[in-house]
Parts: structure tokens; C-alpha cells; sequence
């Protein structure tokens, strides 16, 4: 159930029998010149509608305020200033949970935006509140050892990959005529390794130093037919994931007897 296309009725009746909203998150950003440049979030919202049809929830509209900095030098981005970014989520978050959802469902397609959601999930505990947030790590797994990563890479050669063979199959399942193959540039996006004499170091332009045209992967590879396959795959993952999400008990419990503890170090 799409959050927007709920009427307020309707919407309490949703809150009440699923409990948990899922939040599509990606960015507004370059994908070389054949992707559009909200792919992220287009591929997050469509991949949590579709598993809410598996695995009742209501999703809530695409949000595309992440981080992408990397990409603010490019046409499109929209950066959005860094502490803003984190006080947008959290009020986006409280206003679900107000809303009465007490499971949050973070279902990310944007590799930017691993770091900050890792980070905002973290600091759940500075202060007590009454839902939990649970984030999906697969929804495209950067260690390329998850059972999705392996299954994905049945389908497409590199996964993942940023406007290369995945995501541009992907964003063609989804929206199919807004890829043109033609603008693919011919040179693959293969790392460029810039950084590679700095072993061990983490800079802020680490993937513009590999990636400086935003294009990791080759892109001509793709098809809508490997992007059906893949987009049913994530499909099936995101919809067992909300399943054990509904039925879990512990990480509220746990988020709980924390702040009591927390409630009682104030009160000695
Ligand atoms: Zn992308």
C-alpha cells in the first residue's frame, strides 16, 4: 500500500493491520549519460510496492534526501546540508512513528547513503523513543558475499554496480523508455585506482578517484530482461525481510531495557 494513494481512513485501517512502513530512500544523481538521475529512489519505491503486495505494509513516497555529495559537481544532484540531512530523517521518522508505526523498514538503493543510515540507526539509543528501525543490508550488499549478492550475480556479471550492467537492467524494469543505450559510453566504468598508492586510508573522494564520470560497470550489457529477473529477486528478499521484521519481538525489547537502564542511571 502506497502511503500517498491511502485515504485517511483507510490509512489508520493499514497502520492497524500491517504495523510497519517501509521507507524507499535513494538520491537525486548523475548516472552517466544513459540513467536517469533519480534511478535510486525510482528502483527503492517500486521494489517496496511490489513486496508490500507480497508482504502487506504501507510504503511511504520515495525520499531522496540522502547524502550525495560526491555528485554535487555534476548536473541534477541535490545535496542536502549535512546536519539538515540527519535532523530531515529523524523528524521524517518521528512523523511515521507518530503516525503509528512502530517498525520502520529502511530500504536503500543508494550506495552514498550506507555510511549516514548506519550512523542515524546507531544513535536510536541517545534518546528513548517507542519504534524501531530496521534496515535491509541487501538491497544491494557492497561486501558481495550476501545470498542475494550471489544469486544477483547469476543474472548480471558485476554486482553492484552504479549505472553499469545491475542498475541500468534494474531502472529498465522499472521504467522502461527513460534508458537510452544509445548515450552509453563506449569505455567501461572500470576503477581507476588514484587513491590505490593509500592503502587502508578513507578520504571523501574515494569513489570519484575510481569513478570520475559516476559510471562503475559497462552499462551495455544490460536489458530489461535481466532487470525483471534481478527486480523479482529483491522483490522476494525485501518481502521475506518485512515478514521477520512483523514477527520480531527482541530489538524493541532490547531498545527498551537500554533506556530503562538509561532512565535509571539518571534517577541514583
Ligand atoms: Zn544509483
Amino acid at each position: 500500500m502506497r502511503w500517498e494513494l491511502l485515504n485517511s481512513n483507510d490509512f489508520a485501517k493499514a497502520v492497524k493491520e500491517t504495523k510497519v512502513c517501509v521507507l524507499p530512500i535513494g538520491v537525486l544523481e548523475r548516472h552517466a549519460d544513459h540513467a536517469p538521475l533519480g534511478t535510486d529512489v525510482l528502483i527503492a519505491h517500486s521494489t517496496c510496492v511490489e513486496a508490500a503486495e507480497l508482504e502487506p505494509c504501507v510504503v511511504f513516497p520515495g525520499y531522496i534526501f540522502g547524502q550525495i555529495n560526491e555528485a554535487k559537481c555534476f548536473p541534477g544532484a541535490v545535496t542536502i546540508e549535512p546536519k539538515l540531512a540527519l535532523e530531515l530523517l529523524e523528524n521524517v521518522v518521528s512523523e511515521i512513528a507518530r503516525n503509528g508505526f512502530k517498525k520502520i523498514v529502511f530500504y536503500n538503493c543508494h550506495g552514498g547513503n550506507w555510511n549516514m543510515l548506519n550512523y542515524f540507526i546507531q544513535y536510536q539509543l541517545y534518546e528513548k523513543r517507542d519504534y524501531t528501525i530496521y534496515m535491509f543490508n541487501d538491497s544491494f550488499p557492497l561486501d558481495g558475499d550476501k545470498s542475494l549478492g550471489d544469486e544477483a550475480r547469476k543474472i548480471v556479471s558485476k554486482y553492484p554496480c552504479h549505472a553499469g550492467e545491475w542498475e541500468t537492467s534494474y531502472i529498465m524494469s522499472v521504467e522502461p523508455g527513460c534508458v537510452d543505450l544509445s548515450n552509453v559510453d563506449k569505455e567501461p566504468g572500470l576503477p581507476l585506482g588514484r587513491l590505490s598508492h593509500i592503502k587502508g586510508a578513507t578520504t571523501a573522494v574515494d569513489w570519484y578517484a575510481d569513478f570520475p564520470r559516476h559510471y562503475d560497470g559497462d552499462a551495455l550489457e544490460a536489458s530489461k530482461e535481466k532487470g525483471d529477473a534481478l527486480r523479482a529477486l529483491h522483490i522476494r528478499h525485501l518481502a521475506q525481510f518485512i515478514k521477520a521484521v512483523k514477527q520480531d519481538t527482541v530489538a524493541p525489547a532490547l531498545m527498551q531495557e537500554i533506556f530503562d537502564k538509561q532512565q535509571k542511571l539518571t534517577e541514583m
